[in-house]
């Protein structure tokens, strides 16, 4: 299965985002992450503060209920205590009475019982009923209401065991609750006695317990003295009820053997939830402006959030892409290349193709950035569209792109199309401007487990490099060989580093000669660098010392070594090879007087040759250094005239001094008489101008007689010498023969 995700190719040129932001993608996501926690801090924060309001307020209520609900019962019970006092007061004001203990125990007793007690009971507010038992429990009269009834069958049972209870002198009334019918009722009994137990007029002996009439007053608990009750107490809702009703306050009406015969029961006022009914409206507002401002909290958190989000992918978007094309940058293609070779899914084989314009900066220098962009902008365009193959496009430098081929067709096919792109000129502004590309490929598969980004990267390189070097418009694809080449390469120049610092390079002398008389007039200092016995020709080890920053010690090494083998020679002119890097070195003017001065060398011996390449690079910086160097009397030689772009207009700008003609002008002059004729013009047009000529690579006397004539006043070659050393050239300088 194939499955790949990559970035999606851009389309247009110029979609590159226009704010600019330096914040770094990871500090953005700190930052969302803080407004994250904020947000929640204060979220919990403020829903516990609201949980402990709404538990506060919720406490208080249930307690006020529970300490209310405790008054109420306290109250209850003191009003029922009050009511059994009350009647039990009564029963013993009329039971220990003289009066009443002789009359129930005579004759007639009924009617003193009806006109003491059973009238009364008509209308009387203490007691509704009075009943007189004799010992053995037998009612001796009940009046109930004022009028006679049949207590047993209306009391039960109960009120037996009741007044056999009270049937004892000396002791209190006792009291309980009893059943009469529907309604609950106080009994008070107490055996009827003398006042003074002790009076033996009243009665002597006393009888035992057991042995008394007892006197029981009743007292129904009606609505009406349940309803005083209620008032009396602040028990809203009082009523009498035959079970423990739920939901509602209750104390037990106690019975004669302690078991419940009604309750007296009460809805709960419940203080605490009126008060938080009234409040409620309250609680619930600040409930609702704590959510509130906590959606607000959230909803400012979350606009923080989307925003630094925002913000983060802005700023990675910035960081990882070019804003001129839209494609990625280094950054952006790297992280893209590291996902891609750490994909474990099976996808297509991966090639990044690394490709370089040629001949961008002349477009640059001579239409300015503005119309250079716009040609990126157009080759970026061009690019995007080449291959459906290149998947992942980046610019990561100038001139530079990068892009990812991920398919199955050849790299060779894919290098082919994108170069089609520059088969034809760019038009901008009705300007038609040229330009090409290199490409270096390197192959994503062939790292083998390496997975590195950058080795892939710098494979393309050294393929770009190569393809660059064979020749511009081509590709190339990387091979191995290519590293080991670099690494001899890199290998020799630790070696040159260290020859040059042990000054193991030596000058070899050539020697020039006067064209006219065959005269020695003067040497030029040739590099030679011995290395495991081999020689090394300059061709290979000044370029070598150019591109690795060794020119400048290596031209001074050999400035100084020259100079002082040629004081032995004070008549002999001293020519010496510059590179157009040193020439660009700000501080070399100084440093080669410096160098003179030390050696005590007249400035006016030295000729510095230098080609024509620094001219067209740097010509302002040449100017200074030719100037600064001149004005001390050293003079210039245009080296290997005739092989490049130079012009006779160079010449004279720069003010050299002498010029050398190249040996190819030299070799072609010896091939046909056209030949001849070019060197001639040539030559003829410096002298023309005034400045002398010298021949290089004269190899025969043919060579040498044709330029003579021609002009020539100075000869070079192996015809008059070859390089030489010191010792060679001092056995030549001592012969003072005439050469030529
Ligand atoms: P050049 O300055 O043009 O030096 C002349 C080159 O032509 C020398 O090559 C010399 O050996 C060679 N030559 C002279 N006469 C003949 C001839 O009759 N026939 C043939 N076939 N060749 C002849 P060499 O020494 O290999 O130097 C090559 C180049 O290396 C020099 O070209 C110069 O550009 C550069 N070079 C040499 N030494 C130095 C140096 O110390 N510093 C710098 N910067 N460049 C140097
Ligand atoms: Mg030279
Ligand atoms: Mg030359």
């Amino acid at each position: 299965m194939m499955s790949i995700s990559v970035v999606p190719i851009r389309t247009s040129g110029n979609n590159s985002p226009t704010e600019t932001n330096s914040v770094r993608p990871y500090g953005k996501a700190m930052k969302t992450r803080s407004v994250f926690v904020v947000t929640f801090i204060v979220f919990a924060l403020a829903a516990v503060i609201g949980l402990l309001g709404v538990h506060i307020v919720a406490t208080m209520r249930d307690n006020t209920n529970v300490i209310d609900d405790h008054r109420a019962l306290r109250a209850a019970e003191a009003a029922l205590f009050s009511q059994k006092s009350r009647l039990s007061a009564t029963v013993r004001d009329n039971a220990v009475w003289d009066d009443a203990y002789k009359a129930v125990g005579a004759p007639g007793a009924e009617d003193w019982i009806y006109g003491n007690w059973g009238k009364t009971s008509a209308d009387y507010p203490l007691y509704d009923a009075v009943v007189v038992t004799s010992p053995s429990g037998v009612p001796v009269a009940a009046y109930w209401k004022g009028q006679s009834f049949e207590p047993m069958s209306r009391f039960g049972e109960q009120f037996q065991d009741h007044v056999q209870l009270a049937n004892r002198p000396g002791s209190d009334a006792i009291v309980s609750f009893i059943k009469v019918g529907s309604e609950a009722a106080i009994v008070a009994s107490q055996a009827i006695q003398p006042f003074s137990l002790s009076d033996p007029s009243v009665a002597s002996p006393l009888p035992a317990a057991g042995q008394y009439n007892v006197l029981s007053f009743v007292k129904l608990l009606t609505p009406r003295t349940v309803a005083s009750i209620a008032t009396e107490y602040q028990l809203e809702g009082l009523r009498i009820s035959a079970e423990r009703p739920r939901g509602m306050l209750a104390v037990a009406l106690a019975g004669f053997a302690s078991q419940p015969v009604a309750f007296l029961a009460w809805p709960s006022k419940a203080p605490g939830t009126q008060v938080f009914r009234e409040v409620y409206p309250f609680v619930a507002a600040c409930f609702l402006l704590v959510i509130l401002f906590l959606l607000c909290v959230l909803f400012a958190g979350s606009m923080e959030a989307r925003r630094m989000r925002k913000l983060a992918s802005h700023a990675r978007m910035q960081a990882t892409h070019d804003s001129l094309s839209g494609f990625l940058n280094r950054l952006g293609l790297m992280d893209e290349l590291q996902r891609l070779l750490h994909d474990t899914t099976d996808h297509p084989p991966i090639h990044l193709h690394l490709v370089d314009l040629d001949g961008f900066k002349p477009v640059n220098d001579a239409w300015g950035h503005a119309v250079g962009d716009r040609l990126l902008v157009m080759v970026s365009n061009g690019l995007n569209t080449a291959h459906p193959e290149l998947r992942a496009l980046a610019r990561i430098g100038g001139d530079e792109f990068a892009l990812v081929q991920i398919g199955r067709t050849s790299p060779e096919r894919v290098a082919s199309a994108i170069l089609e792109v520059f088969r034809r000129p760019f038009q901008i502004d009705g300007r038609t401007i040229e330009v090409g590309a290199s490409i270096g490929i390197a192959d994503g598969h062939s790292l083998q487990g390496v997975q590195d980004p950058h080795e892939l990267l710098r494979r393309a390189d050294v393929s770009l490099y190569e393809a660059k070097a064979s020749g511009r418009g081509r590709f190339f694809v990387y091979d191995r060989a290519l590293d080991q080449e670099r690494e001899r390469v890199s290998e020799l120049e630790a070696e040159l580093r260290r020859a040059i610092a042990e000054e193991a390079i030596e000058p070899l002398f050539q020697p020039l000669v006067s064209a006219s008389t065959g005269v020695l007039a003067g040497v030029e200092a040739l590099a030679r660098w011995r290395r495991k016995g081999m020689e090394i020709s300059p061709e290979v080890f000044i370029p070598l010392a150019e591109k690795s920053g060794l020119i400048d010690p290596l031209g001074l090494l050999m400035l100084r070594k020259a100079v002082r083998a040629m004081q032995r020679w004070p008549a002999l002119t001293l020519s010496v090879n510059v590179s157009p890097l040193q020439l660009c070195n700000p501080s070399f003017a100084t440093e080669v007087m410096a160098l003179l001065e030390e050696e005590a060398f007249q400035p006016c011996r030295l000729v510095l040759e230098i080609t024509e390449g620094v001219l067209i690079s740097n010509p302002d910086q040449a100017k200074r250094a030719i100037d600064a160097l001149k004005k001390a009397g050293v003079r210039f030689a245009l080296d290997d005239f005739g092989c490049g772009y130079a012009s006779i207009g160079a010449l004279r700008q720069f003010g050299f001094d002498r010029m050398k003609i190249d040996r190819s002008l030299v070799v072609a002059a010896d091939k046909d008489e056209a030949g001849v004729e070019v060197l001639k013009a040539t030559i003829a047009l410096a002298v023309a101008l005034g400045i002398p000529v010298t021949a290089e690579g004269i190899e025969t006397g043919r060579q040498a007689a044709v330029l003579r004539d021609a002009g020539c006043d100075m000869l070079q070659g192996y015809l008059i010498g070859r390089p030489m050393t010191g010792e060679d050239l001092a056995r030549l300088a001592a012969k003072s023969a005439k050469v030529a």
